[in-house]
């Protein structure tokens, strides 16, 4: 049994199907100093397992013609070559790169020279080191997007990592489950697979290399674990364990035409997070009251070429005519960091977290931010749509944003089309420094959303998709109590609408203190997480949350906060929070369990 984090729940059974790639796009990545070896490692297991494939191939080989078997023994000769696999790690070591381009440099080097001989032979032998080295790439990558969406039979997918773009190209009918060697709670991973409901595990060490396609393995997403060729016993237990847990989320789909109102009659709006409009009939399964979060980034990573304002268009006017009525809230495009569009993003940074991420590459390329806020504005006849900013550091990058705005809406005026003049704009509290100064912002902006993933990150100087990260990256983090409390209040004195579409909105464990805290107006969330913050809310009071809310923020540490709010959850719904509902069978004997 291996040992991951839990990032979207539940239990999946089914055959592995390992990422593999052969056509990829290698990214430069610094690394922290603490980092170097582990990437050592990676890369030297890679090669092991290159060889190990070698060997398979050979003895296949051999079945079919000896001759060919030989050759393969030049490639082995070649993964044990020193100089190639000394150069890789010297690189690694001195300039701190990931093992993928470290490799690929001394390719590099390598192609340089066999260039400049004069020997046919030799030059022969480029094509065999350039077939081991993508082996070895492969085994680094693997996974290839092209491959995803071939997958043609239920399958649990397994890979290092998985990017938007290869969410975007799998099949998700077929994707019974996931697992990840790397990916924190809010890398996009994870928020994509809350949002389908399929279970997800990261944070699984060295899985690629212990797995392969066609294996049976079980996900076990309740409490993190990963069970490779599991025997009848381990099938019959995780086989309950999955009918327990969806007879548990059934359950709470039983109160979602209830108005989500306190027991003291507050009525707090739920909205939906989504990724494409292919998303609106699990909204009304759910019981969403509309959009708060459309990320229009996916639009993008589905195709080579950014689509067109006309397609955009389209796209936006669907989702609007689809919930109309209700409210969309459709953020632009928020690219950098995690998320990598081909063709929009700029020069490679060493820290892209704090580089030219979301409104600010907008604001620095207009074009293709323009044309979105155009495709918006035209679809903003077809319902109730509003604008979201992402990543807004300063009131003047909002007023910026919203001058090129306003050169949207002359264009249109000049093409004669149509369009809702005054559509609200909001921004994004998602940085320090938009949640320090709120009040000024909330003078610029018709309403705030505020993305706890980015604000938490930022706070607490925690990367978000990095695992290793994941018990410093503390949602009940003091820091982050008092500064949401900060934000609720200037909300308030505002008057104007605050919502929270991070992760934390969607977490029941929170929803009281936020509620407490002064959040009382609208929470956005992945759709499944709907039924169980209602839950909550129509469980709950005011009053009480004021006390829960008060004595958190009299708290000096996260592990006596977090202790406090699991405590008082355990002690007002049980059946929720109590430690021990993990789904077992009670009644297993423990040596049988796992
Ligand atoms: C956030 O940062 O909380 C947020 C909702 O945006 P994203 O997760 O897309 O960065
Ligand atoms: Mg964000």
């Amino acid at each position: 049994m291996l040992k991951g984090i839990s990032l979207s729940k539940g239990v999946a059974i089914g055959k592995v199907y390992l990422l593999d790639s052969s056509k990829f796009c290698i990214l430069k990545q610094k690394l922290d100093a603490g980092k170097v070896d582990d990437e050592i490692k990676r890369f030297r297991q890679a090669i092991e397992k290159s060889k190990k494939q070698l060997q398979e191939i050979k003895q296949r080989a051999s079945k079919v013609a000896d001759k060919y078997a030989v050759i393969l023994d030049t490639y082995t000769l070649l993964l044990e070559d020193e100089v190639i696999v000394n150069d890789t790690i010297e690189n690694i070591k001195i300039n701190k790169l990931n093992a993928e381009w470290a490799l690929t440099e001394t390719l590099g080097k390598f192609t340089k020279l066999f260039n400049n001989m004069n020997d046919d032979y030799l030059k022969g032998k480029q094509d065999d080191l350039d077939l081991v080295v993508h082996g070895i790439i492969r085994n680094l990558i693997g996974h290839s997007q092209e491959k995803l969406s071939e997958i043609d039979e239920p399958v649990i997918l397994v890979s290092h990592t998985l990017s938007p773009s290869d969410t975007m190209a799998m099949p998700k009918n077929l994707v019974l489950g996931m697992a990840t060697e790397v990916g924190g709670k809010t890398s996009h991973v994870a928020i994509f697979a809350s949002a389908l409901g399929t279970p997800l595990v990261s944070g699984v060490k060295d899985l690629t290399a212990k797995v392969n396609t066609g294996e049976q393995i079980i996900i076990d997403a309740i409490d993190g674990h990963v069970i490779i060729n599991p025997s009848d016993e381990q099938l019959k237990h995780y086989r309950k364990k999955q009918d327990n847990y969806r007879s548990y989320e059934q359950k709470l789909l039983e109160n979602i035409h209830q108005p989500a109102k306190t027991l003291d009659g507050t009525h707090v709006k739920l909205m939906a997070n989504i990724e494409s409009p292919d998303e609106l009939k699990s909204l009304r399964k759910f019981g969403a009251e509309g959009i708060g979060l459309y990320r229009t980034e996916f639009l993008y990573l589905m195709s080579k070429t950014p689509p067109t304002e006309n397609e955009l268009y389209e796209n936006f006017k669907k989702l609007a005519q689809g919930i109309e009525p209700l409210p969309v809230v459709i953020r632009t495009l928020d690219i950098g960091m995690d998320k990598q569009i081909e063709g929009i993003e700029g020069e490679p940074e060493n820290n892209p977290a704090l580089g030219l991420r979301g409104i600010r590459l907008s604001l620095s390329d207009p074009g293709v931010f323009i044309h979105q806020l155009k495709a918006i504005l035209r679809a903003s006849l077809y319902g109730d749509i509003r604008i979201l900013y992402p990543m807004i550091s300063s009131v003047e990058e909002f007023v910026e944003a919203n001058e090129l705005l306003q050169t949207a809406k002359d264009d249109l005026k000049k093409q004669q089309i149509p369009f809702k003049e005054d559509i609200l704009v909001g921004a994004m509290v998602e940085t320090p420094a938009a949640a320090i100064c709120v009040e000024h912002l909330l003078e610029v902006a018709d309403f705030i959303s505020v993305g706890t993933n980015d604000l938490i990150q930022y706070l607490l100087a925690v990367d978000r998709t990095n695992e290793s990260m994941a018990s410093l990256y503390q949602p009940f983090h003091p820091a982050v109590l008092k500064t949401l409390k900060g934000i609720f209040k200037a909300g308030q004195d505002s008057g104007k609408e605050v919502s929270i579409c991070g992760e934390m909105g969607g977490d029941p464990l929170a929803t009281a203190v936020l509620l407490g805290l002064g959040n009382q107006g609208e929470l956005s969330m992945e759709v499944h997480s709907i039924p169980k913050v209602k839950k909550i809310i129509r469980k709950i009071s005011l009053e009480e949350s004021k006390q829960i809310a008060d004595h958190a923020l009299s708290l000096t540490s996260t592990e006596k906060i977090n202790s406090f709010i699991l405590s008082e959850m355990q002690t007002r719904f049980p059946s929720d929070f109590d430690r021990d509902t993990t789904f077992e069978e009670k009644f297993l004997p423990v040596e049988n369990q796992i």
